[in-house]
């Protein structure tokens, strides 16, 4: 009976203070987390599934925080987008990856391309290819190592410039993708508009492949589009011997997922390279 009324005006009030305090909240200890360095990259490779090699390898940020322990971007990100400090975030980010990868080119541990998720409004930043170019600069990371992985929305937001973006840092050598494909506005007049590198399917089709039900569908017209306009296709999320199984008899690229690596430390990675590299 405590429930009752839960949604009357009465108890909205309440409800609504405490959400915004834990926005306030959580401003604050985002504030204290970029000023302490508190945040941290985990790296998960995509794997070519005719040689089996790295393709490339996600960046994935996670918070360290003093206390609470390992903390997702699933639960910092959206605020991090509404209160601008994303800005700090996404540049401390791309910043970060592109000096580890080039660490791991020089080392001869890898041949792949480091991919970095870029948010909807570091994307719309006017100084955002100006940003790239200053990072790539300080890393000493070749521009075609480096593909940014966009979703659609993202896209979407921002017609008009966004394709002039995109052609910039294409021009430049920068690889584009097209994170959680399928999920929003995509089609293949979509695809044409915006010239991009690499398409990936996300993760909810890919989960029920085994079943042929309308993920399946779905997998099998991104491939065919990709195919169609010469882009590559990465599965996410590829978690079954079945799933990976169907991606390699559909004529999928790359697979990223837990069946073949999970997203790892720096130090975790390093060492999975060279144990790759020694087989
Ligand atoms: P995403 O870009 O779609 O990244 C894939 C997510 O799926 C990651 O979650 C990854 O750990 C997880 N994953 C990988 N393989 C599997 C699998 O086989 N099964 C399942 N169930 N999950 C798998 P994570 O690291 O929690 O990141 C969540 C989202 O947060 C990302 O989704 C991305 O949208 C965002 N994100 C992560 N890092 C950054 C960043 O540096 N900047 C921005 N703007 N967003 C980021
Ligand atoms: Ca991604
Ligand atoms: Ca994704
Ligand atoms: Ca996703």
């Amino acid at each position: 009976a405590k429930r009752a009324g839960r949604n009357t005006s009465q108890c909205y009030g309440p409800e609504l203070v405490q959400r915004l305090n834990e926005r306030i909240d959580m401003r604050q200890r985002l504030q204290e987390a970029i000023r302490g360095a508190e945040f941290e990259l985990h790296y998960q490779p995509q794997i070519d599934l005719t040689s089996g090699r790295v393709r490339a390898i996600e960046a994935l940020v996670r918070w360290q925080h003093p206390r609470l322990g390992q903390i997702g971007p699933m639960r910092f990100v959206r605020v991090a987008e509404e209160t601008g400090q994303i800005d700090a975030i996404g540049a401390w980010v791309l910043a970060r990856a592109c000096a580890q990868h080039q660490q791991w080119l020089s080392q001869g541990l890898v041949d792949a391309v480091v991919a970095v998720n870029v948010s909807a409004l570091q994307f719309q930043r006017p100084d955002f290819v100006a940003l790239v170019e200053g990072v790539l600069a300080a890393s000493g990371l070749p521009a075609h190592r480096l593909e940014l992985e966009l979703t659609e929305s993202v896209l979407m937001d921002t017609v008009g410039r966004g394709t002039e973006v995109l052609a910039q840092l294409r021009q430049r050598g920068v690889r584009i993708a097209i994170d959680d494909f399928g999920t929003g506005f995509s089609s293949l007049g979509y695809l044409k508009r915006f010239p991009v590198d690499k398409v990936k399917i996300d993760r909810s089709f890919v989960a029920d492949l085994g079943q042929e039900g309308e993920g399946a569908a779905i997998a099998r017209s991104v491939i065919a589009i990709a195919r169609h306009l010469d882009v590559r296709v990465v599965a996410e999320g590829v978690e079954t011997e079945a799933q990976l199984d169907w991606l390699r008899r559909h004529g999928c690229d790359e697979a990223q997922g837990y069946l073949l690596a999970k997203p790892m430390s720096a130090a975790e990675l390093t060492e999975h390279l060279r144990d790759t590299l020694a087989r």
